[in-house]
């Protein structure tokens, strides 16, 4: 019976002492990787330049993607594309 218990300790200190190693190597390759990406994501964070675009209606500018295109010309929202562009 002592010696299972020992055993069992035994292999939770083996446990322990292989995830500290692994631990320790992780943020070695993180920073390995971190020098590595560094680099690379550079030229990937390209910025997304949207146009500004005025409400026919109300004037307010928003990006292109997020408002309406209408007969009247370009729109914040479904309801001044509904009322109409206003001089
Ligand atoms: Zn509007």
């Amino acid at each position: 019976m002592r010696n299972i218990l020992l055993f069992i300790l035994v292999l939770i200190g083996i446990f322990y002492v292989r995830r500290a190693l692994r631990r320790t190597g992780k943020t070695g390759d993180r920073a390995a990787d971190e020098t590595r990406d560094a680099p690379a994501d550079a030229p990937r964070e390209e910025l997304v330049i949207e146009q500004m675009v005025p409400c026919a209606h109300c004037g307010l500018h928003v990006p292109e993607s997020e408002g309406l295109r209408g007969s009247g010309g370009f729109f914040c929202s479904e309801e001044h594309r509904r009322l109409g562009s206003r001089p």
